[in-house]
């Protein structure tokens, strides 16, 4: 057990994880729950108990966005989701704003926007996309429709490294379907699919034991083999090289943390700037839904996963 100054001296001493993300050096991941609004009312959304979902960014406060990212230390990777991001006025202009600036840019969609804004979006990116999430959700469209539509991304993901996944939330209702049909169909087509645990209020549901089985087959939370992993007491780089900023503005050290708070939760704000920790701190939380810093290596004792395409915008809505 290390204490007091040696474990404040050892904590200073673990090296910041390593990213390398298109071909550039990263310092951090922001997921950037960029709105609340959409276009889809999926029974299991995360966001269905919120009083209002229409909330969106207007000019003044897209600009004031913009510069935060423009302030933080160096490229980092900034993954949009909402609500709904295509949804949001303005994307392909924030898009090119961030890429500008040497960041890169990760999304996480429903797949439901006109092909012009998707193509204007892809265009927007100029080689600086990583992650292309697609969230299907069967409520509202097909796999095939989304089998379909994943050809118009075929060029950027071959010619520009585009990470492309579809993932789905395994409902206890669809989980057969999802293991029978859904994950074979994408296999066949070449596409990774990948599931999230159902949450009600920010926690994994209950799942019986049969079902427990087919979410472990079909790869458990975001491919990670676990469903609700727990990495209380490590070291991790969150708060300093990963940050969730929420629709509201405000930046905390992760998804766990701007639920339950805590010491550390709070890393500032769109309006107040970013106040980065100086290094990795203990995880006092049970379950980590935080799928950039475990993929990212930056969580101690946990290897990372360079070859997967995080979803981790789903751990609050999808
Ligand atoms: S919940 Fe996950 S991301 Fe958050 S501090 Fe713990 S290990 Fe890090
Ligand atoms: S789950 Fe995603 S697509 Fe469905 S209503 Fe919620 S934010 Fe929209």
């Amino acid at each position: 057990m290390v204490e007091g100054a040696s474990f404040e001296a050892w904590r200073r001493s673990v090296p910041p994880p390593t990213l390398r993300i298109q071909g550039r050096e990263v310092v951090g991941a922001v997921s950037w729950n960029m709105n609340d609004t959409c276009n889809y009312r999926c029974s299991y959304c995360t966001q269905r108990f919120n009083p209002d979902r229409s909330g969106h960014l207007d000019e003044v406060a897209i600009a004031r966005h913009v510069r935060a990212f423009e302030s933080l230390p160096g490229s980092w990777e900034v993954k949009l989701s909402g609500g709904e991001p295509f949804r949001q006025p303005g994307l392909v202009d924030i898009v090119r704003g961030l890429v500008a600036h040497g960041h890169v840019v990760s999304i996480q969609t429903n797949f439901s926007m006109a092909e012009r804004q998707l193509l204007a979006f892809m265009g927007a990116t100029q080689g600086a996309l990583h992650v292309f999430a697609a969230s299907l959700h069967l409520e509202y469209a097909s796999v095939g429709d989304f089998i379909a539509r994943a050809r118009v991304l075929e060029p950027w993901v071959r010619d520009h490294g585009v990470s492309f996944c579809v993932t789905s939330v395994a409902t206890p209702e669809r989980l057969r379907m999802l293991h029978d049909e859904v994950a074979p169909a994408f296999r066949e087509a070449g596409i990774r699919f990948k599931v999230q645990p159902e949450k009600v209020h920010g926690v994994v549901r209950r799942y019986s034991v049969e079902e427990t089985e087919l979410l472990l087959a079909l790869g458990g939370h975001n491919g990670l083999g676990a469903i609700a992993p727990d990495f209380q007491g490590r070291l991790c780089w969150a708060g300093s090289r990963y940050l969730v900023i929420k629709s509201s503005g405000e930046a905390y050290r992760c998804y766990p943390a701007s639920r339950v708070g805590g010491k550390w939760a709070k890393v500032g704000s769109i309006d107040t700037g970013f106040a980065l920790m100086d290094g990795p701190r203990a995880c006092p939380y049970t379950h980590c839904n935080c799928t950039v810093p475990i993929e990212r290596g930056m969580i101690s004792g946990v290897s990372p996963r360079p070859d997967t395409s995080d979803t981790s915008h789903l751990d609050e809505e999808s």
